[in-house]
């Protein structure tokens, strides 16, 4: 498994309206999507800075993953995504050097990509998404 490069960072966020002010106005970045992943109980809002992208990240719910975290952690860095060829080819070689996985098979993510996450107790604490087309 090789990356070919960071897709995006995830941030959770307690407010997304707030979040986007920040992004927008202080850091002078564009705001060029918002989107609900209603399994994922999130609202995201994407920027991008250069090929990199930004992804807030705002509970929909308190039974959210992103409620959890903040409720644990705070608002800040929430994963890191990593953009491969084959999600679920990429999954199956991590789990075979030993990664515990959150996700076994790729399922859909914002953006129509296809994502799966490995657990952070086998990622040396970084929460790590692998996405794809
Ligand atoms: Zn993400």
């Amino acid at each position: 498994m090789k990356p070919k490069r960071i897709e995006h960072i995830g941030i959770a966020v307690s407010n997304l309206e707030e979040a986007i002010k920040y992004w927008e106005d202080v850091m002078g970045l564009e705001c060029y999507n918002i989107e609900e992943v209603v399994d994922q109980k999130v609202k995201t809002a994407f920027f991008k800075v250069g090929e990199v992208k930004i992804e807030l990240l705002e509970a929909t719910s308190p039974e959210s993953p992103i409620a959890g975290f903040l409720e644990k952690k705070g608002p800040g860095v929430h994963h890191i995504a990593f953009a491969v060829d084959n999600v679920d080819e990429a999954l199956s070689v991590v789990e075979k050097a030993g990664v515990r996985l959150i996700d076994k098979t790729s399922r859909k993510g914002a953006e129509g990509l296809n994502i799966g996450f490995l657990h952070p107790k086998s990622t040396l604490g970084v929460l790590t998404e692998l996405c794809g087309e």
